[in-house]
């Protein structure tokens, strides 16, 4: 006889970090959890932003319901634009996530059309077969979520992103009772997040990074320079609260940053008192030792506003000698190298620089929790499967073990994107496999990232062709050795080589040295401008790389 079951096929995040997104279906229902981006690697040149392959859902269009938001970082939101141009469902997340969601959607013009839906932790709502709880958690943001939802063969906790902060900043605890009592119901199947699994211990509470943050406010006797991520709303509070008691007026700088200041503000997690925020004009009307500048751009993203500032290129923010920068954040894998070269620069203006390299002290704590974190979790829940979810392959395995040996789950099991689990009230196995990878898109734009949506899977790149563009730069002078030499291929039509070499030379000259030392960003300038003239005389969105040889 054939049983129904409930299938569990995760599109996104399983098997690589990033663009997390889980698929839940029973019968002809179907539910997705988180519907992320994540950022290319430096090797995908040309390609803005990485989404899952959402195959699966386009072909089951009829059958879904619902996307469910479990917290605002990009990784779980970002592609929500794309997938909403594929398919029209109604969008479930809490109140800040929300905010977060509707600038994202406004940018690409879907927020008319898309159904929002506000949710609550601790108030159940139903979609077809499933019964939802939102469960507090704490992270790296506010208003996160873990999703306890019911379904016909048991009940399975989606634990999104989650440490465990015993004492949060915004005074909103985690739900560890909810845990508990769904642990006491019995648990079909947990889903927990395995990003920081090879740490051991306990993640330090946001609170931790504020005595040596207090010191360096203290010791800095020029301007300070202040850089997390936007989305970083705790941090951001704790550098307002250190700027106000350090009689420190503020100016925010970079677009990101002011809107994530905005939304904090008005939901009430953050609190600016009359008088603190200046304008970023007015930056130069306060002696140097009575500022903070709240700056966007600690990955060292080539038109940040940080990095600009690094040479001297931001309107308002000037870094001088003995300035302090301090990067709060962590410096993510693959960024390495445009990090490095923004600290760099930052030294040449005989800036003091602050970022976490171990030896600056305590400026920076992760947000996910550490391996007694998921210990913990695990054994109030007690489920009967454990899945790990959100990590490389490596990191699913290790979590999957770890889970074992606490003795409270009978079985762990290790699915990656496109696996089919599926699940009845006694047993759980992989089934068949559905179309899942990464779509590469390109939105025309380094700084708005999904302004307009273009797939760029390996079809449309091999229309589109492709464009070298061979710089010889003197070391030594900065100069252009030699006329700088354009190839392109796979398009048709006019030749535009020409006009193209020309702006090469002119984008080059629009350049300050200290611009042009910058081989990021000199490519990045570059790309735009390249893709610029390509697209208005040709139509066309070809690959576009700029190779530097030092001469
Ligand atoms: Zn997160
Ligand atoms: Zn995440």
């Amino acid at each position: 006889m054939h049983t129904k079951k409930l299938k569990i096929i995760p599109l996104g995040g399983l098997g690589e970090f990033g663009m997390n997104c889980l698929a839940m279906r029973w019968e002809d229902d179907i539910i997705v959890i988180d519907a992320g981006l994540m950022f290319p690697e430096s090797e995908l040149l040309g390609v803005d932003i990485v989404v899952p392959d959402i195959s699966y859902l386009i072909e089951n269009k009829e059958h879904v319901r619902a996307i469910i938001l479990t917290h605002a970082h990009m990784d779980h939101i970002g592609g929500l634009p794309w997938i909403l141009n594929e398919i029209k469902v109604p969008v479930y997340a809490t109140e800040f996530t929300l905010a977060y969601v509707e600038d994202n959607l406004e940018e690409n013009q879907l927020l008319d059309e898309t159904e929002l839906v506000e949710i609550m932790p601790r108030e159940k709502f139903t979609i077809g077969p499933f019964t939802i709880e939102p469960i507090r958690v704490t992270h790296s943001l506010v208003d996160a979520v873990s999703l306890a939802i019911e379904t016909p063969v048991g009940i399975v906790i989606h634990t999104g992103d989650f440490k465990i902060d015993l004492s949060p900043l915004d005074d909103r605890p985690f739900d560890l009772h909810t845990f508990a009592e769904y642990g006491k119901r019995g648990v079909l199947a947990l889903l927990q997040d395995s990003t920081n699994v090879e740490r051991r211990g306990y993640t330090p509470s946001e609170r931790a990074v504020i005595p040596r943050l207090d010191e360096v406010f203290s010791q800095t006797k020029k301007k300070l320079f202040f850089s997390c991520f936007s989305s970083s709303i705790y941090r951001i509070r704790i550098a307002l609260d250190l700027a106000r008691q350090h009689s420190r007026k503020v100016a925010i700088i970079g677009r990101s940053m002011m809107e994530s200041t905005e939304i904090a503000q008005d939901l009430g997690y953050i609190e600016i008192p009359q008088g603190l925020v200046i304008n970023p004009g007015q930056v130069r009307d306060y002696p140097p030792e009575q500022v903070m500048v709240l700056i966007s751009g600690t990955q060292g993203e080539p038109m940040s506003a940080l990095s600009r500032a690094a040479v001297d290129n931001h309107k308002h923010a000037h870094i001088d000698a003995g300035d302090t920068v301090v990067l709060s954040s962590r410096i993510i894998p693959g960024n390495e190298k445009s990090i490095f070269r923004v600290i760099d620069h930052l030294y040449r203006r005989d800036a003091n620089v602050i970022y976490d390299d171990g030896s600056n002290g305590l400026i920076h704590v992760s947000g996910h929790g550490s391996q007694e974190e998921m210990r913990l979790l695990i054994s109030l829940v007690r489920p009967k499967f454990f899945i790990p979810i959100h990590g490389n392959y490596g990191h699913l395995r290790r979590h999957a073990q770890i889970a074992l040996e606490t003795g409270a789950v009978e079985h762990a099991i290790v699915i990656e994107d496109g696996d089919v689990l599926e699940l009845d009230k006694n047993d759980a196995r992989k089934k068949d496999k559905v179309t899942a990878g990464r779509i590469l898109i390109d939105s025309g734009s380094s700084i708005d990232v999904v302004e307009d949506l273009v797939i760029r899977d390996r079809r449309i790149l091999s229309e589109d062709g492709i464009v070298l563009a061979l710089l010889a730069i003197n070391k030594r002078t900065g100069k252009l050795q030699q006329q700088p030499e354009v190839v392109m291929r796979g398009f048709g039509g006019a030749d535009i080589t020409d006009e193209a070499r020309e702006l090469v030379i002119k984008t080059l000259d629009g350049l300050s040295k200290e611009e042009k030392s910058d081989y990021g960003m000199v490519k990045e300038k570059v790309r735009v401008e390249l893709k610029r003239l390509i697209q208005k005389t040709t139509g066309r969105r070809p690959m576009i790389m700029p190779v530097i040889m030092e001469i």
